[in-house]
């Protein structure tokens, strides 16, 4: 039987439908939750991320500010572009899209933000709350996954779960989250021996590597909920009839735009698995969604009306 394919768009807009909820709510007590996105120089990928992003800012009723400092610019003025987001009360999240341009000391950037407005939740104080499960923001792209697959009732406590890749920004956090959720998690790496084998121990796999159908059919447990992280482009005749042989809805957008995208998961692993995440439509969309999930968070644990009241 084939796969049960999870629906990041639908999922995405049913978050992002309970966040406009939330800023209605924090606009009645006379509070509009802001977002900041400082992009620097011109990267057409994240020219695209950052527009969807400032219009889902929109959409959702929230404020959002781009900043848009040129190639050229210096890490000094960077951090102090930051500093000033810092101390201005009405933003309560600053995304600093990445890559910077190479000059810049990018860590030191992204150190300045300060862990209450860090909406990427990349801040070492923020990754500590999350390996302690303290209260805190949590990576978007993470929090996607489990979301994807705590909304998809799949459960994870109590199941074994297979992350493939320990990046800061998708592996690490994922597993933390699995972990915190209780699954009891391996993580696999480049360095990693006979990983479809300890791939097919999983009741559910995360693959977050940025290798093209990486995981085959031999990676999977038959049944396993499969969710797939990575976007990559493949233009390739070869690589595409690999994948996506005899599928006409592919087949019409590869010959349009000479190009497709394809996660790190084989499509045809949806042959054995029990629930997969689809590349594009997956994961990607709940990105979104959580940033601005974590934006109307960040505003309501620094200046939520229950906060006031505290205070
Ligand atoms: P990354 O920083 O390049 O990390 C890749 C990880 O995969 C590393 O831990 C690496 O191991 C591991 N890896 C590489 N080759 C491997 C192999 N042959 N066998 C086992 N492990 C291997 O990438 P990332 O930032 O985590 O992103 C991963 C993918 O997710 C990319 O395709 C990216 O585009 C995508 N992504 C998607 C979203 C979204 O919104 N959907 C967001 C972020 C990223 P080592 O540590 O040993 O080098």
């Amino acid at each position: 039987m084939a796969a049960t394919v999870l629906d990041g768009n639908k999922i995405a807009a049913q978050i992002k439908a309970e966040v406009a909820e939330e800023v209605q709510k924090l606009g009645a007590a006379g509070i509009r939750p802001g977002l900041a996105v400082i992009l620097a120089g011109h990267n057409p990928a994240s020219e695209i991320y950052v527009r969807n992003k400032v219009k889902s800012c929109e959409q959702l009723g929230m404020l959002s500010e781009n900043l848009t400092p040129p190639d050229s610019v210096t890490t000094a003025e960077l951090l102090q572009m930051v500093n000033e987001l810092n101390n201005r009360d009405e933003i309560d999240g600053i995304l600093v899209q990445l890559p910077l341009p190479p000059q810049v000391d990018s860590k030191k950037v992204l150190l300045a933000v300060s862990p209450e407005k860090d909406v990427d939740g990349f801040h070492p104080v923020n990754v500590g709350n999350l390996s302690t499960q303290r209260p805190g923001l949590v990576p978007c792209t993470p929090a996607g996954v489990i979301e994807i697959l705590r909304r998809s009732n799949i459960a994870i406590e109590g199941r074994n779960a297979v992350v493939i890749g320990r990046s800061d920004i998708v592996g690490k956090p994922v597993a933390m989250l699995l972990l915190n959720n209780n699954a009891t998690v391996t993580v696999c790496h480049s360095k990693t021996k006979n990983i479809a084998q300890i791939a097919r121990q999983a009741d559910i796999l995360v693959a977050a590597i940025g290798k093209a159908g990486f995981v085959t059919e031999e990676f999977i447990k038959p049944g396993a909920a499969v969710i797939d992280v990575g976007i990559n482009k493949i233009t390739d005749r070869a690589q595409f009839e690999k994948f996506f042989a005899g599928d006409p809805a592919r087949e019409k957008s590869f010959a349009e735009k000479g190009s497709t995208l394809v996660g790190d998961v084989d499509p045809h692993v949806a042959a054995v698995a029990g629930a997969i995440s689809p590349v594009p439509g997956g994961v990607g969309p709940l990105t979104i969604a959580m940033l601005m999930a974590n934006t109307v968070k960040a505003c309501k644990m620094r200046r939520g009306p229950e906060r006031q009241a505290r205070s």
